[in-house]
């Protein structure tokens, strides 16, 4: 069996990572993949925005930090890529960065459901006592859909994000998650199954096993990513991502390169 390739890792410029990129490399090597993509938290227009990610100035440190691990290790496929953070009206900043290197491909993620929250910040936990747990959720879903209708993304990541902490969605989701994933199957746009999940308190691959069978009947092409922060993760619990993946009824995967798509079996 061919392993599917990890395209969520992120490296120390994030602020909140450990490991040089040659030993994220190294690992995915002895594990056996064939082909890992870098996706660290791009940087925002304001570098004081948040503390978790990589700022402007840092950019290009990392892309060069990048290239040199594909020198390094010729034998590996390694992309470069971000993970982008979606806010409605954020569309110009994401366009900008993506004209200023050739990038394989861009990770939409939501992490923010207000300018000053983001909901899986475990210094900010506290903030889900003072929000009903349904209008958490909504706008979550709501930010996704239009991340992947906005056609900057080729893949959109860890879809349900807010069950980071135990906060599962009711059954009134079902309708939000819907609209998202018919906005992504129309856009081409791919989910990732993101297993960092089951090393959080929901202990549970993101999406969760509904979400990822709605998305596989709508028609969503998949990507697996291992959100490691450490080289000791990348490609941690894929066979657990690759058994629900094919029980949501997917065999193949996708690829990227230059911001085009090949979709490949897996
Ligand atoms: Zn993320
Ligand atoms: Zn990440």
């Amino acid at each position: 069996m061919v392993l599917p390739a990890d395209y969520h890792m992120h490296t120390p410029l994030c602020r909140h990572a450990v490991g040089e990129p040659d030993e994220y490399a190294r690992h995915a090597l002895e594990i056996g993949l064939t082909e890992i993509g870098f996706s660290d938290h791009s940087p925002m227009r304001q570098d004081d925005f948040d503390e978790w990610r990589m700022n402007f100035d840092k950019l290009q440190e990392y892309v060069a930090n990048v290239r040199q691990t594909q020198k390094n290790f010729p034998q590996l496929q390694i992309r470069m890529a971000l993970e982008v953070d979606y806010f409605p009206g954020g569309e110009d900043w994401v366009r900008e960065l993506a004209g200023l290197y050739p990038w394989d491909y861009f990770i939409g993620s939501v992490h923010y459901v207000s300018d000053d929250w983001a909901i899986d910040d475990p210094k900010k936990i506290s903030e889900w006592k003072n929000r009903d747990s349904f209008e958490v959720w909504k706008i979550y879903f709501e930010r996704l859909t239009m991340a992947a209708e906005s056609g900057l993304f080729e893949i959109i990541g860890h879809a349900d994000l807010p069950k980071k902490f135990g906060h599962r969605p009711g059954p009134g989701c079902a309708p939000l998650y819907a609209k998202f994933l018919e906005a992504a199957g129309a856009a081409g746009c791919a989910i990732e199954l993101n297993t960092a999940g089951l090393r959080k308190d929901c202990t549970e691959i993101y999406p969760s096993r509904e979400i990822l069978k709605m998305a596989f009947e709508k028609n969503v092409p998949i990507t697996f990513g291992s959100d490691a922060h450490a080289p000791g993760e990348v490609g941690m619990n894929f066979a657990d991502a690759i058994e629900l993946a094919r029980d949501a009824g997917y065999g193949k995967c996708c690829r990227f390169k230059n911001r085009r798509r090949q979709i490949v079996a897996f």
